[in-house]
């Protein structure tokens, strides 16, 4: 076996129900950019949006399915229950302040873990949860409306995996995945993937009903390889070890490689390149919809089967600024 780790969280894709709702809350209350309009590409007739950094960097990026009229989810063991971002260290108090004043209840920041975590609902019940991070060097979106770039968030900091039988879960990450385990308390142990940011996954011992994949929770989660070549050798090996895993998906701004936890939890194994900007420009990031060249020819009819959206302004200074 490969001894390498993926290099992190690429991104964590959820279920929404209204995409209007969904874009308002994820660009104007938490201030992440838009960074793609497109259409899932295994059911085109829904939108598939795409949130992150300025660029749109793996490890920044949150990205939802919005179906109209989806039955709430329910979390459980053999879903992820939460998405964790980081967030400068003096930055919670204001994240309070700030929900607070947009309607979206809070808890008080609670220490978990040596962390200091602040908890949040979108508007589909999504669970959010905002992490205090010292050091992390990532510079998140600063073109965003009234988040200021000292508590702008920059980018995803954990997902957290739940599990009724802890040990099949863990086998998994700690020798087909290659993560170590990093920290260990109140049954929940955190495995990391190399060394950078947004590279943590929490294990959390959960019992009760299996969660439920619907309105409101985590579809899947993507790790990052950082090429083709090194995705397939990873599927190689997870295919000796027999894992059911799907082929290797075209997804226009990487690709991918799907299979389940033990749990039952969907994982996705994505390529860092060729990454947004290999269908817009830099400055035209998420104001139109996209689509791969194999359903250009059906665009009249998937536009008129998807509800107009009304994207935010952004500041052109901002929108331009990638590095
Ligand atoms: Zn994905």
């Amino acid at each position: 076996m490969s001894d390498i780790a993926p290099h992190g969280l690429h991104h964590v894709t959820a279920i929404a129900s209204d995409p209007q709702r969904n874009v308002d809350f994820y660009t104007e209350v938490l201030g992440l950019r838009l960074v793609k309009q497109t259409v899932n590409f295994d059911a085109p007739d829904t939108y598939h949006l795409y949130y992150g950094d300025a660029e749109g960097r793996p490890s920044t990026l949150l990205t939802f399915f919005p179906w109209r009229g989806v039955p709430a989810g329910r979390p459980g063991p053999g879903t992820v229950t939460a998405t964790a971002f980081s967030v400068p260290p003096d930055s919670l108090g204001w994240w309070q302040r700030r929900l607070a004043e947009m309607g979206v209840p809070t808890g008080r920041p609670v220490d978990r873990s040596d962390e200091e975590v602040l908890a949040l609902r979108d508007p589909d019940g999504l669970l959010i949860e905002l992490v205090a991070s010292p050091g992390d060097t990532r510079s998140g979106w600063d073109g965003a409306a009234h988040v200021p770039a000292e508590h702008a968030v920059r980018g995803l900091h954990a997902v957290t995996i739940a599990a009724d039988d802890l040990e099949p879960t863990q086998r998994m990450l700690a020798e087909l995945l290659n993560m170590r385990v990093d920290a260990e308390e109140d049954g929940r142990t955190r495995f990391v993937m190399g060394g950078g940011e947004g590279a943590a996954v929490d294990v959390a011992a959960t019992n009760g009903r299996p969660g439920l994949v619907a309105g409101g929770t985590v579809h899947h989660v993507a790790l990052r390889a950082p090429d083709g070549e090194t995705q397939m050798r990873w599927r190689r090996q997870l295919v000796e070890a027999g894992v059911h895993v799907t082929e290797v998906l075209d997804r226009k701004y990487f690709t991918s490689i799907y299979f389940r936890e033990p749990g039952g939890a969907l994982l996705e194994i994505a390529t860092d390149r060729p990454g947004f900007t290999v269908d817009e420009p830099l400055l035209e990031l998420g104001r139109s919809l996209k689509l791969p060249p194999w359903l250009e020819p059906d665009r009249e009819q998937i536009a008129a089967s998807l509800p107009p959206l009304r994207v935010p302004e952004v500041v052109e200074e901002a929108a331009g600024r990638g590095g």
